[in-house]
């Protein structure tokens, strides 16, 4: 008679508690709400917030540019997670005081949304958004929008991409030529890549990037409004 392994009960996790900021919400029914969070210890985390919708009160703080502590109540996928409660720990709700610093807002978390969806946890670059957002919330509204290039530069950093071209190899900072972005958040330089490929940085704006040299306000600005269309198109904002 084969020997029966001891039964082991299975080790369930009611509830987690994570720091988390809000990438995204949408509606999910007439009363529920799915919000994308990206948490410290669990990366970018989609839940449903129920009665987020009918009730303001309990979820109140469920917004972005807000630091909070989630208790969520973990599901096997596909099953969303479940926000239990919601505290705000920090809010950068400055950011919502100037047009510059909404849109650069805006664009962080479009960006982060999109880049980091099928990312491993980090938490290291958790923290590092958390001070962009931070710096973003006191920022002159002319340098407002030098976050959303620290923020594609952390992402840059956290998924391991340089500025090495993704089809000949060769570094395109270092031999000052320009590239795209593509949507994978990998480079292909000029003289391989062509037009429609992704989205076109000038040399100047993959130093801006990569050596966070100052190009100056409207360079600054073109460059972002790229990225920005690049990716926004896909994350509506409640
Ligand atoms: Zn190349």
């Amino acid at each position: 008679m084969p020997c029966l392994a001891p039964f082991k009960a299975p080790h369930i996790v009611t509830k987690v508690q994570a720091e988390a900021i809000v990438l995204d919400k949408v509606a999910y029914s007439e009363k529920d709400l799915v919000v994308t969070f990206l948490t410290s210890e669990h990366g970018v985390i989609p839940a449903i917030a129920r009665g987020a919708r009918g009730s303001k009160r309990r979820f109140s703080w469920l917004d972005l540019f807000v630091k909070l502590s989630v208790i969520f109540v973990p599901k096997t996928p596909p099953k969303l997670w479940v926000v239990q409660e919601a505290s705000v720990a920090e809010v950068y709700s400055d950011i919502f005081e100037n047009l510059e610093r909404l849109e650069a807002g805006q664009a962080i978390v479009a960006l982060l949304k999109d880049a980091l969806k099928d990312a491993p946890v980090m938490a290291e670059l958790y923290q590092k958004v958390v001070g962009v957002l931070k710096g973003l919330s006191s920022a002159p509204a002319e340098r407002a929008y030098m976050a959303v290039l620290d923020t594609l530069r952390i992402i840059l950093d956290a998924l391991g991409h340089g500025s090495v071209c993704e089809h000949c190899q060769r570094d395109i900072v270092v031999l000052n030529l320009g590239a795209f972005l593509l949507p994978s958040f990998n480079f292909i330089c000029s003289e391989c890549g062509t037009k429609g490929d992704g989205v076109f940085m000038e040399p100047a704006q993959m130093k801006a990037l990569f050596l966070q040299e100052d190009i100056g306000k409207q360079a600054t600005l073109a460059l972002v409004s790229k990225v920005w269309h690049l990716f926004s198109q896909k994350t509506p904002l409640l």
